[in-house]
């Protein structure tokens, strides 16, 4: 052992993590988190995987990102966002939910697969542009502590993390708090929904001057109808934020219930 210890420090650390890697690799192969095929780097995506993913670029809505189909000119504003504007500033997804993609958060919110979470992080910093540059720091949708004991882990504090280690802004699971549990979103409209997440954040009371004046970024798994991510930008700007944007991994795309 000692002699192991003595060993590893002659070759250095990053060369012990590679020998172990490299070992690891070997006994298993890396595979693709969706297709499970052997892939040539842990976190990669399979090239036919890769293919059924939709990402979404430009042209999308200047406020919730949803992504249009033509060019919509001068007014790159959706409908939705006209009749009734979001909290949050801007919004902006990676990829479109669908059955390709839905395995991804699935897989990483059962702790079964968090190996990709460097390749998520790229894409959210490729989705996110000018919402990551301008942010001051980056916080999670935070999950109730009853849950989070029960799940184990939150799959956006681990998204978050990754993107701020990529990208050098501060990473801040802490100071958003979940004051109550919400019953499920599933099978609720759009204004269920809100009524669902009213008051289910607030900023904690001893971190409120990390807020004041400050341009948070939010991240989100899933954009399902955008009421998780309002109700948490409602919460940080009571608390004094200038502004706040979000990021999420996914994005369902579907004609959006603009009904009050
Ligand atoms: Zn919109």
């Amino acid at each position: 052992m000692a002699h192991a210890a003595r060993q590893a420090k002659r070759i250095g650390p990053a060369a012990v993590l590679w020998i172990a890697r490299a070992a690891l690799d070997f006994v298993f192969p890396p595979t693709c988190p969706l297709s499970e095929e052997p892939v040539g780097q842990v976190g990669r995506i399979a090239p036919a995987a890769w293919a059924r993913l939709t990402f979404l670029s430009e042209p999308v809505c200047d406020r919730c990102g949803y992504p249009f189909e033509l060019d919509p000119g001068e007014i790159r504003v959706c409908a939705a966002c006209r009749v009734r504007p979001p909290v949050v500033a801007r919004t902006r997804s990676a990829l479109a939910y669908d059955e390709a993609s839905r395995p991804l958060v699935l897989e990483l919110k059962h702790a079964a697969r968090t190996d990709a979470v460097a390749t998520f992080a790229a894409w959210l910093a490729l989705a996110a542009g000018p919402c990551l540059r301008e942010a001051d720091w980056i916080a999670p949708i935070p999950l109730h502590p009853a849950r989070l004991r029960k799940r184990r882990f939150n799959q956006s504090a681990l998204l978050a993390r990754a993107l701020a280690q990529r990208s050098g802004k501060p990473f801040d699971p802490d100071t958003l708090g979940r004051r109550r549990d919400t019953p499920s979103q599933g099978g609720k409209s759009a204004s269920g929904r809100r009524r669902n997440m009213a008051g289910a954040f607030a900023v904690r009371p001893e971190r409120k001057a990390r807020v004041t004046g400050a341009r948070v970024l939010l991240l989100d798994d899933v954009l399902t109808t955008g009421a998780t991510l309002d109700a948490a930008a409602r919460a940080l700007k009571a608390a004094g934020a200038r502004a706040v944007d979000a990021v999420t991994l996914l994005r369902v795309i579907r004609p959006r219930d603009i009904s009050v």
